[in-house]
Protein backbone atom coordinates (compact mmCIF):
# COMPACT_ATOMS: atom_id res chain seq x y z
CA UNK A 1 0.00 0.00 0.00
CA UNK A 2 1.48 3.10 -1.22
CA UNK A 3 0.93 5.94 1.54
CA UNK A 4 2.20 9.42 0.79
CA UNK A 5 1.93 12.27 3.85
CA UNK A 6 1.71 15.83 3.51
CA UNK A 7 5.15 15.38 5.64
CA UNK A 8 6.38 13.04 2.97
CA UNK A 9 5.97 15.20 0.15
CA UNK A 10 7.19 18.50 2.47
CA UNK A 11 10.72 16.33 3.61
CA UNK A 12 11.42 14.75 -0.22
CA UNK A 13 11.43 11.14 2.19
CA UNK A 14 9.37 9.23 -0.66
CA UNK A 15 12.08 7.24 -2.72
CA UNK A 16 11.04 8.76 -6.30
CA UNK A 17 11.86 12.11 -4.91
CA UNK A 18 15.05 11.57 -3.51
CA UNK A 19 16.48 10.18 -7.06
CA UNK A 20 17.14 13.76 -7.93
CA UNK A 21 19.57 14.30 -5.19
CA UNK A 22 21.71 10.96 -6.63
CA UNK A 23 23.44 12.88 -9.24
CA UNK A 24 24.85 15.92 -10.64
CA UNK A 25 25.93 14.68 -14.27
CA UNK A 26 24.48 17.95 -16.09
CA UNK A 27 25.12 21.49 -15.95
CA UNK A 28 22.20 23.45 -14.52
CA UNK A 29 20.31 25.40 -16.87
CA UNK A 30 19.33 29.42 -15.85
CA UNK A 31 16.83 30.24 -14.52
CA UNK A 32 13.94 32.24 -17.39
CA UNK A 33 12.90 34.87 -14.69
CA UNK A 34 10.07 36.31 -16.77
CA UNK A 35 6.52 34.38 -17.75
CA UNK A 36 6.21 32.95 -21.70
CA UNK A 37 4.12 34.72 -23.96
CA UNK A 38 0.53 34.59 -23.81
CA UNK A 39 -1.96 34.38 -27.01
CA UNK A 40 -4.30 31.69 -27.79
CA UNK A 41 -6.40 31.24 -30.95
CA UNK A 42 -9.40 29.63 -32.36
CA UNK A 43 -11.96 29.80 -34.81
CA UNK A 44 -15.27 31.02 -35.22
CA UNK A 45 -16.42 29.52 -38.46
CA UNK A 46 -14.10 31.14 -40.73
CA UNK A 47 -12.89 33.80 -38.58
CA UNK A 48 -9.63 33.68 -36.66
CA UNK A 49 -9.60 34.92 -32.90
CA UNK A 50 -6.11 35.55 -31.20
CA UNK A 51 -6.53 36.31 -27.68
CA UNK A 52 -3.65 38.45 -26.35
CA UNK A 53 -2.88 38.68 -22.85
CA UNK A 54 -1.91 42.44 -21.80
CA UNK A 55 -1.31 41.13 -18.58
CA UNK A 56 -3.00 42.06 -15.20
CA UNK A 57 -3.72 44.44 -12.75
CA UNK A 58 -3.25 44.85 -8.64
CA UNK A 59 -6.11 46.69 -7.17
CA UNK A 60 -6.08 46.85 -3.43
CA UNK A 61 -9.07 45.75 -2.13
CA UNK A 62 -10.74 49.02 -0.30
CA UNK A 63 -14.09 49.56 1.36
CA UNK A 64 -15.64 50.59 -2.14
CA UNK A 65 -14.38 47.95 -3.96
CA UNK A 66 -17.91 46.12 -4.14
CA UNK A 67 -19.97 48.75 -2.79
CA UNK A 68 -22.80 46.75 -1.90
CA UNK A 69 -21.00 43.73 -0.02
CA UNK A 70 -18.58 44.18 3.23
CA UNK A 71 -14.57 44.05 1.69
CA UNK A 72 -14.57 41.15 4.37
CA UNK A 73 -16.43 39.36 2.36
CA UNK A 74 -14.62 40.20 -0.68
CA UNK A 75 -11.61 39.04 1.18
CA UNK A 76 -13.17 36.16 1.99
CA UNK A 77 -14.11 35.26 -1.18
CA UNK A 78 -10.64 35.82 -2.98
CA UNK A 79 -9.52 33.63 0.43
CA UNK A 80 -11.47 30.80 -0.82
CA UNK A 81 -10.05 30.93 -4.61
CA UNK A 82 -6.67 30.67 -2.96
CA UNK A 83 -6.03 34.09 -4.36
CA UNK A 84 -4.67 37.31 -2.48
CA UNK A 85 -7.06 38.47 0.15
CA UNK A 86 -6.15 42.03 0.04
CA UNK A 87 -5.63 42.47 -3.60
CA UNK A 88 -7.80 41.97 -6.89
CA UNK A 89 -5.80 40.62 -10.01
CA UNK A 90 -7.84 41.56 -12.49
CA UNK A 91 -6.52 40.06 -16.03
CA UNK A 92 -6.39 42.30 -19.44
CA UNK A 93 -7.36 40.07 -22.06
CA UNK A 94 -7.28 42.28 -25.81
CA UNK A 95 -8.52 39.95 -29.03
CA UNK A 96 -7.87 40.23 -32.59
CA UNK A 97 -10.20 39.06 -34.97
CA UNK A 98 -8.79 37.65 -38.57
CA UNK A 99 -11.94 37.95 -40.86
CA UNK A 100 -9.34 37.29 -44.10
CA UNK A 101 -10.14 40.71 -45.62
CA UNK A 102 -9.59 42.71 -42.25
CA UNK A 103 -7.88 42.37 -38.98
CA UNK A 104 -9.48 44.46 -36.14
CA UNK A 105 -8.37 44.71 -32.53
CA UNK A 106 -11.31 44.75 -30.29
CA UNK A 107 -9.81 46.95 -26.96
CA UNK A 108 -6.64 47.55 -26.38
CA UNK A 109 -5.07 47.26 -23.23
CA UNK A 110 -3.40 49.64 -20.69
CA UNK A 111 -1.03 50.68 -23.19
CA UNK A 112 2.82 50.45 -23.69
CA UNK A 113 3.47 53.14 -21.00
CA UNK A 114 2.21 50.76 -18.75
CA UNK A 115 4.65 48.30 -19.20
CA UNK A 116 7.59 50.42 -17.38
CA UNK A 117 4.74 51.78 -14.83
CA UNK A 118 3.49 48.35 -13.66
CA UNK A 119 7.02 46.75 -13.70
CA UNK A 120 5.57 44.54 -16.36
CA UNK A 121 2.39 43.26 -14.82
CA UNK A 122 0.50 44.82 -17.74
CA UNK A 123 1.56 46.73 -21.00
CA UNK A 124 2.28 43.98 -22.45
CA UNK A 125 0.38 43.61 -25.52
CA UNK A 126 2.46 44.74 -28.08
CA UNK A 127 5.13 42.22 -26.69
CA UNK A 128 2.64 39.13 -26.74
CA UNK A 129 1.48 40.82 -30.40
CA UNK A 130 4.90 40.25 -32.09
CA UNK A 131 5.20 36.49 -29.98
CA UNK A 132 2.16 35.51 -31.94
CA UNK A 133 3.24 36.98 -34.97
CA UNK A 134 0.91 40.16 -35.20
CA UNK A 135 2.12 43.79 -36.85
CA UNK A 136 0.22 46.56 -35.72
CA UNK A 137 0.76 48.10 -38.96
CA UNK A 138 -1.30 45.62 -39.97
CA UNK A 139 -4.44 46.75 -37.87
CA UNK A 140 -7.06 47.78 -40.10
CA UNK A 141 -9.90 48.42 -37.02
CA UNK A 142 -9.41 49.10 -33.41
CA UNK A 143 -13.22 48.87 -32.09
CA UNK A 144 -13.64 49.70 -28.31
CA UNK A 145 -16.56 48.58 -25.85
CA UNK A 146 -16.20 51.69 -23.63
CA UNK A 147 -13.88 54.10 -23.03
CA UNK A 148 -12.25 53.09 -19.83
CA UNK A 149 -8.66 53.18 -19.50
CA UNK A 150 -7.73 49.61 -19.31
CA UNK A 151 -9.65 49.41 -22.83
CA UNK A 152 -8.09 52.69 -24.77
CA UNK A 153 -4.56 53.44 -23.45
CA UNK A 154 -3.27 51.41 -25.78
CA UNK A 155 -4.48 53.23 -28.54
CA UNK A 156 -1.20 55.33 -27.75
CA UNK A 157 2.73 53.97 -27.71
CA UNK A 158 4.90 55.36 -24.84
CA UNK A 159 5.73 58.01 -27.03
CA UNK A 160 2.49 59.41 -27.62
CA UNK A 161 2.21 58.22 -31.01
CA UNK A 162 -0.54 56.19 -32.09
CA UNK A 163 0.03 52.20 -31.56
CA UNK A 164 -1.99 50.77 -34.76
CA UNK A 165 -1.60 53.91 -37.43
CA UNK A 166 -3.42 52.16 -40.32
CA UNK A 167 -6.38 51.62 -37.75
CA UNK A 168 -9.88 53.48 -37.85
CA UNK A 169 -10.90 53.61 -34.42
CA UNK A 170 -14.19 52.63 -33.79
CA UNK A 171 -16.62 53.39 -30.72
CA UNK A 172 -20.39 52.97 -29.42
CA UNK A 173 -21.72 56.29 -30.32
CA UNK A 174 -23.47 57.04 -27.39
CA UNK A 175 -20.00 56.08 -24.87
CA UNK A 176 -17.65 58.54 -27.58
CA UNK A 177 -20.55 61.40 -26.78
CA UNK A 178 -20.75 61.22 -23.10
CA UNK A 179 -16.67 61.30 -22.51
CA UNK A 180 -15.74 63.77 -25.10
CA UNK A 181 -18.29 65.99 -23.83
CA UNK A 182 -17.15 68.76 -21.36
CA UNK A 183 -21.09 69.58 -19.73
CA UNK A 184 -20.87 65.65 -19.06
CA UNK A 185 -16.78 65.87 -17.53
CA UNK A 186 -18.10 68.71 -15.33
CA UNK A 187 -21.15 66.91 -13.56
CA UNK A 188 -18.93 64.01 -13.11
CA UNK A 189 -20.19 62.12 -10.16
CA UNK A 190 -16.96 61.17 -8.54
CA UNK A 191 -12.76 62.10 -8.79
CA UNK A 192 -12.60 58.59 -10.24
CA UNK A 193 -15.03 59.34 -13.10
CA UNK A 194 -13.66 62.95 -13.69
CA UNK A 195 -10.19 60.90 -14.25
CA UNK A 196 -11.66 58.62 -16.84
CA UNK A 197 -12.73 61.82 -18.67
CA UNK A 198 -9.78 63.50 -18.80
CA UNK A 199 -8.13 59.78 -19.63
CA UNK A 200 -9.94 59.89 -23.00
CA UNK A 201 -9.39 63.10 -24.17
CA UNK A 202 -5.36 62.31 -23.11
CA UNK A 203 -5.88 59.38 -25.59
CA UNK A 204 -8.13 60.84 -27.99
CA UNK A 205 -4.81 63.18 -29.67
CA UNK A 206 -6.22 64.91 -32.89
CA UNK A 207 -4.39 61.97 -34.78
CA UNK A 208 -6.68 59.54 -32.98
CA UNK A 209 -9.80 61.73 -33.48
CA UNK A 210 -8.87 61.95 -37.20
CA UNK A 211 -9.14 58.28 -37.08
CA UNK A 212 -12.38 58.02 -34.86
CA UNK A 213 -15.99 56.96 -36.30
CA UNK A 214 -18.87 55.43 -34.09
CA UNK A 215 -21.28 52.67 -34.48
CA UNK A 216 -24.38 51.82 -32.90
CA UNK A 217 -25.36 48.94 -31.05
CA UNK A 218 -27.94 46.26 -32.90
CA UNK A 219 -26.35 47.25 -35.95
CA UNK A 220 -23.01 44.98 -37.87
CA UNK A 221 -20.12 46.97 -37.39
CA UNK A 222 -18.33 44.62 -40.35
CA UNK A 223 -19.63 41.27 -41.89
CA UNK A 224 -19.68 38.86 -39.10
CA UNK A 225 -19.25 41.40 -36.23
CA UNK A 226 -22.56 43.09 -34.55
CA UNK A 227 -22.72 45.78 -31.03
CA UNK A 228 -25.32 44.62 -28.91
CA UNK A 229 -25.90 47.33 -25.92
CA UNK A 230 -24.82 46.55 -22.70
CA UNK A 231 -25.13 49.84 -20.96
CA UNK A 232 -24.36 50.16 -17.04
CA UNK A 233 -20.63 50.03 -16.98
CA UNK A 234 -20.38 52.67 -18.35
CA UNK A 235 -23.48 54.87 -20.74
CA UNK A 236 -22.35 53.26 -23.63
CA UNK A 237 -20.65 50.51 -23.30
CA UNK A 238 -21.61 47.95 -26.05
CA UNK A 239 -20.22 43.94 -26.37
CA UNK A 240 -20.20 42.21 -29.68
CA UNK A 241 -20.97 39.08 -31.48
CA UNK A 242 -18.79 37.36 -33.72
CA UNK A 243 -20.55 35.03 -35.89
CA UNK A 244 -19.37 32.50 -39.12
CA UNK A 245 -21.22 29.85 -40.36
CA UNK A 246 -23.56 28.51 -37.80
CA UNK A 247 -21.00 29.42 -34.49
CA UNK A 248 -20.78 32.44 -32.69
CA UNK A 249 -19.16 34.16 -30.02
CA UNK A 250 -20.48 36.72 -27.20
CA UNK A 251 -17.48 39.34 -26.74
CA UNK A 252 -18.84 41.00 -23.45
CA UNK A 253 -16.54 43.57 -22.71
CA UNK A 254 -16.77 44.36 -19.24
CA UNK A 255 -20.36 42.77 -18.63
CA UNK A 256 -18.22 41.34 -15.78
CA UNK A 257 -15.06 42.21 -14.62
CA UNK A 258 -13.57 38.61 -13.61
CA UNK A 259 -15.75 35.61 -14.04
CA UNK A 260 -14.51 34.66 -10.46
CA UNK A 261 -16.23 37.61 -8.55
CA UNK A 262 -18.33 38.99 -10.40
CA UNK A 263 -19.69 36.27 -13.03
CA UNK A 264 -20.42 33.99 -9.97
CA UNK A 265 -21.68 37.12 -7.78
CA UNK A 266 -23.50 38.61 -10.56
CA UNK A 267 -25.47 41.05 -7.90
CA UNK A 268 -21.99 42.58 -6.57
CA UNK A 269 -21.51 45.40 -7.55
CA UNK A 270 -18.10 46.30 -9.11
CA UNK A 271 -16.68 50.18 -8.40
CA UNK A 272 -16.25 50.86 -11.40
CA UNK A 273 -19.74 50.10 -12.67
CA UNK A 274 -21.34 53.76 -13.34
CA UNK A 275 -24.29 52.99 -12.95
CA UNK A 276 -23.95 49.93 -10.88
CA UNK A 277 -28.39 48.88 -10.97
CA UNK A 278 -27.92 48.90 -14.96
CA UNK A 279 -24.98 47.28 -15.05
CA UNK A 280 -26.25 44.40 -12.38
CA UNK A 281 -29.18 43.87 -14.89
CA UNK A 282 -27.13 43.74 -17.91
CA UNK A 283 -25.45 41.36 -16.52
CA UNK A 284 -28.28 38.93 -15.26
CA UNK A 285 -29.86 39.42 -18.92
CA UNK A 286 -26.45 38.70 -20.55
CA UNK A 287 -25.90 35.63 -18.30
CA UNK A 288 -28.90 33.69 -18.78
CA UNK A 289 -28.93 34.39 -22.78
CA UNK A 290 -25.59 32.92 -22.56
CA UNK A 291 -26.41 29.94 -20.89
CA UNK A 292 -30.38 29.28 -22.31
CA UNK A 293 -28.18 29.91 -25.86
CA UNK A 294 -25.07 28.09 -24.49
CA UNK A 295 -23.05 30.79 -26.00
CA UNK A 296 -19.51 30.86 -25.04
CA UNK A 297 -18.07 33.83 -24.09
CA UNK A 298 -14.98 35.93 -24.62
CA UNK A 299 -14.43 38.17 -21.16
CA UNK A 300 -11.61 40.70 -21.44
CA UNK A 301 -10.88 40.69 -17.54
CA UNK A 302 -11.59 36.20 -17.86
CA UNK A 303 -8.24 34.56 -16.63
CA UNK A 304 -6.51 34.08 -19.78
CA UNK A 305 -7.32 32.46 -22.30
CA UNK A 306 -10.41 33.92 -21.65
CA UNK A 307 -12.84 32.18 -23.31
CA UNK A 308 -15.59 30.19 -21.31
CA UNK A 309 -19.01 28.71 -20.98
CA UNK A 310 -21.05 29.24 -18.67
CA UNK A 311 -23.70 27.81 -16.48
CA UNK A 312 -26.07 28.83 -14.10
CA UNK A 313 -25.22 28.48 -10.10
CA UNK A 314 -27.31 29.63 -7.68
CA UNK A 315 -27.36 33.01 -7.75
CA UNK A 316 -25.38 33.54 -10.36
CA UNK A 317 -23.08 32.11 -12.73
CA UNK A 318 -20.04 29.63 -13.00
CA UNK A 319 -17.62 30.07 -16.00
CA UNK A 320 -15.70 26.70 -17.38
CA UNK A 321 -12.49 28.01 -19.18
CA UNK A 322 -12.26 26.81 -22.95
CA UNK A 323 -9.13 24.24 -22.02
CA UNK A 324 -5.56 24.93 -24.33
CA UNK A 325 -6.15 23.20 -28.05
CA UNK A 326 -3.24 22.46 -29.91
CA UNK A 327 -4.68 22.82 -33.29
CA UNK A 328 -6.98 25.24 -34.93
ZN1 LIG B 1 -12.17 47.01 -18.09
Amino acid sequence: MFELTRRDALLGTMSTLAVGTMGNAFAASPLANKQAPAFFRYKVGDIEITAVNDGVSRMPITDDFVSNVPKEQVQKTLDALFMERDFYAGPYNPIFLNTGSKLVLVDTGTGEAALTSSNGLNGRLLMNMAAAGLSPNDVDMVILTHFHGDHVNGILKADGSLAFPNAEILAPAKEAAFWLDDGEMNRASSARVKATFQNARRVMTPEALKRLRTYEPGKEILSGVSAVETAGHTPGHCSLTVSSGNKSVFVQGDVTHASFLFARNPGWHFMLDIDPVAAEATRRKVYDMLVAERMVVQGFHYPFPSIAHVEKSGDGYREILVPFSPIL
